[in-house]
């Protein structure tokens, strides 16, 4: 899992540095097939529960799961870049959001508040923790900040399976399972400017704030070990 992770992130890494306003969203998609191949792992998205392509671009008000297509970015858009790859048969899964071009002031405190909610997460990612803890963490820093994080889409285990146990909230609803080394897990702060209410789009993927409102994401995946966390991807 860490090779496949640090592929992962290379290929994160090529796909963030085409990030710039004209370029269409499927051309993202069409580099992340490459970049893929050319590195030996396999796009984990494509065809998953029958998602028909190898990343998800979000943009906007898109929270998650969006389809890459004829959509160009525009300077001020703020895009997340969703992917998963499988080495070995083993996943990884990580998830960045990048303002394209100049972006609002709302937009830079909004992209920072979710990276510093999942920096906070992956500090309780250690053993004798619970899944609460991760939660927690990131609920009382989005919050403290006046955002609010997305409910119906949670973090995961992942490893052999692209979504395996247990299921990780971004916000507390109970205690949770303990958390032993070994276990590979994907946190993903999902994070709305305005309300968490979330609306599915016409094409039954997409997501996006119910209120119109800015969202963010990312992700990484992450190893509990017997000191604390290590980040795969
Ligand atoms: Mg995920």
């Amino acid at each position: 899992m860490r090779k496949c992770g640090r592929t992962l992130v290379a290929v994160l890494e090529r796909l963030i540095s085409e990030i710039r306003p004209g370029i269409r969203t499927d051309e993202l998609d069409t580099i992340m097939a490459e970049e893929a191949e050319r590195r030996g792992v396999i796009p984990s998205f494509k065809n998953y529960r029958g998602f028909p392509a190898n990343l998800c671009v979000s943009i906007n008000d898109e929270i998650v799961h969006g389809i890459p297509g004829e959509r160009r970015l525009e300077a001020g858009d703020i895009v997340s870049l969703d992917a998963g790859v499988t080495l070995d048969g083993f996943c990884t899964d990580a998830a960045v959001t990048v303002g394209v071009g100049q972006i609002s002031e709302e937009a830079e405190k909004l992209i920072s508040v979710t990276q510093g909610a999942l920096k906070a997460a992956v500090a309780q990612a250690r053993c004798g923790a619970r899944v609460c803890d991760i939660s927690s963490a990131i609920q009382r820093h989005v919050e403290s900040n006046g955002l609010s994080v997305v409910r119906e889409y949670t973090g995961h285990g992942v490893g052999r399976d692209l979504h395996e146990e247990p299921q990780i909230p971004n916000f507390v609803v109970g205690k949770g399972l303990k958390l032993r080394k070994g276990m590979t897990l994907a946190i993903e702060p999902m994070v709305n400017a305005g309300d968490w209410r979330t609306r599915v789009a016409a094409n039954k993927w997409t997501v996006l704030t119910a209120d119109g409102s800015l969202s963010a994401h990312f992700e990484h995946t992450v190893a509990v070990t017997g000191n604390g966390a290590e980040i795969l991807a």
